[in-house]
């Protein structure tokens, strides 16, 4: 088993060769550009202008929309122009200058990409990454075009009498009769807006497109997730409906180190309850980078923002240190219109901004003691986020874990990824993420022990391959879990290329990959072998 998933997984890296820039890739890309259209506009803004659809290239410093020209700007200020890079590179670090800014914007593509005209033309691999930054640099002008954006546009409850199918984004659109997106833009928009929702859904189907058929569920994996869908769609022949769900048990997922996924708009999660007529669920974002609500109008003391801790995360750069520490004083937050314009994605991304506040939104921190809310949304879906590191809140839950209803899902977690933190006693080096005491060390063992699965993803083959790789030698990890979905390829990874701002040649795509691993449950022979030894 293990050498099969090793050589599918060197398969999938291989094909990656290709769109690795370099090594240190952020922990994730999300921009949250696309959330903030799900915003109310502030009274007081000035109307924005509209663009044509055959008038979308702009280059970023003569956008009409200052979020790009932004952008634009902060690029300059955190990227080097990749021609001096390569010199410098080549040479002493004594005798040469450091890499200078970037001040040129490509004419082509309108990013800010070298730092001049001469060293842009000398550069013969920036026609690699050219078109698809003309290609983002379009999406990001058509979504603020002004025209109807039907993509955004989500259905109801499905028909009862037709099947979703989850072979690929296309057909299930088409199956759960969303509008038809009609060009490869407007399947970018949707698939990064519906990604988070329906990767989850798509896994715990009973109609998934990882089977065991395909070898990218194993044989534990398919018990784990009998054992799911007995709750999500109820035994055999019986219809999925409303009334079916009234003595079910609530479906629980925790979205663990959640950050651009918990400021998603509640309707959209909503989408992902829908695909299961028959169950209830109650999600929980759990993280240092949750988004919270923004305070209640009265500015009263609230127990949310009045408690507010500080996030964890260590950014190097201290521009995402200032624009994170300003998202989270939701009491000094008198508007939206003090928010920075653009929030540069550097390393770690920024924490999202706060969310709305739904008229069922009440505070958690009483139940959960740490600064939380919960939001009813309909019958069928509860929404909790809670602004902390999951060790801290998992004695709650501990007792509760059921592997028939609850499940982990953890979006691009970087586990592979250096510690900005801690440091190895032994080498001096940077720990991993995955042996971290300050991030992801504590958690997995905790997960394992309770024997629900825990779905992974990654926003490339190289990412996918580090964190599956840092399993092998993260205590309480390696050794100690059974594997529930292969790593490789998810259908429903967003289809839009998120450019880091630190180097816009380094693009990912959000949910590129998945994986999914468990507890291993030993068997009684194991267990009295590990009790003689
Ligand atoms: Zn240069
Ligand atoms: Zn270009």
């Amino acid at each position: 088993m293990i050498l099969t998933l090793r050589s599918r997984l060197t398969a999938v890296c291989f094909i990656n060769t290709k769109n690795s820039t370099r090594q240190i890739v952020p922990r994730s890309l999300r921009t949250i550009s696309l959330l903030n259209f799900f915003k109310k506009e502030p009274l007081n803004q000035k109307p924005q202008p509209t663009l044509n659809q055959d008038n979308l290239f702009h280059p970023f410093s003569k956008s009409p929309f200052p979020a790009i020209i932004a952008r634009g700007e902060a690029i300059k200020s955190l990227a080097s122009c990749p021609v001096c890079a390569s010199h410098h590179d080549h040479t002493h670090a004594h005798t040469k200058a450091q890499p200078r800014a970037i001040a040129f914007q490509c004419p082509d593509c309108g990013w800010p990409t070298h730092c001049t005209e001469e060293h842009w033309l000398a550069d013969n691999d920036h026609a690699k990454y050219c078109s698809r930054l003309r290609e983002v640099n379009e999406d990001e002008h058509d979504l603020r075009s002004g025209r109807r954006l039907r993509e955004f546009e989500l259905p109801g409850p499905q028909d009862t009498e037709s099947a979703i199918s989850f072979s690929n984004w296309d057909v299930f659109w088409y199956t759960r009769n969303y509008p038809s997106m009609d060009t490869e833009r407007s399947r970018r928009h949707a698939s990064k807006l519906l990604t988070y929702p329906i990767t989850i859904g798509s896994v715990i189907h009973q109609y998934s497109p990882l089977t065991l058929g395909n070898q990218r569920l194993t044989p534990e994996g398919s018990r784990s997730l009998a054992a799911l869908r007995s709750t999500l769609h109820g035994t055999t022949g019986t219809p999925e409906t409303e009334e079916a769900s009234i003595d079910k048990p609530q479906m629980r997922i925790f979205i663990l180190g959640a950050r651009a996924e918990s400021s998603l708009p509640p309707h959209v999660w909503e989408q992902l309850t829908l695909l299961f007529p028959a169950a209830l669920f109650h999600l929980y974002f759990i993280g240092p980078q949750v988004s919270l609500p923004k305070p209640p109008a009265t500015p009263t003391s609230d127990p949310i923002s009045g408690t507010a801790t500080q996030s964890t995360s260590v950014s190097p750069s201290s521009q995402v240190e200032a624009s994170e520490s300003k998202s989270e004083s939701p009491l000094s937050a008198k508007s939206e219109e003090e928010e920075p314009v653009y929030l540069p994605n550097v390393y770690e991304p920024p924490t999202p901004a706060p969310i709305a506040r739904h008229k069922r939104t009440r505070s958690s921190i009483e139940r959960y003691g740490v600064p939380s809310y919960t939001i009813p949304y309909t019958p069928q879906l509860t929404i909790t986020g809670m602004r902390c590191n999951y060790h801290e809140v998992h004695a709650q839950f501990q007792d509760t874990f059921d592997p028939y209803t609850d499940l982990f899902f953890v979006f691009s977690p970087g586990f592979g990824f250096p510690s900005p933190t801690s440091i190895s006693d032994v080498t001096g080096e940077p720990l991993l993420q995955i042996e971290s005491s300050t991030e992801w060390g504590p958690v997995l063992p905790l997960l394992l022990a309770t024997k629900c699965p825990v779905f992974v993803t990654g926003f490339s083959p190289t990412d996918v391959e580090r964190d599956v790789t840092s399993l092998s030698i993260a205590p309480g990890v390696a050794g100690e879990f059974d594997w529930v979905i292969t790593p490789g390829e998810n259908a429903f990874g967003s289809e839009k290329w998120e450019v880091a701002d630190f180097d816009p040649r380094v693009m990912v795509k959000a949910n590129w990959g998945i994986w999914g691993i468990r507890g291993k449950r030993r068997d009684v022979r194991e267990v009295w072998e590990s009790n003689i030894i």
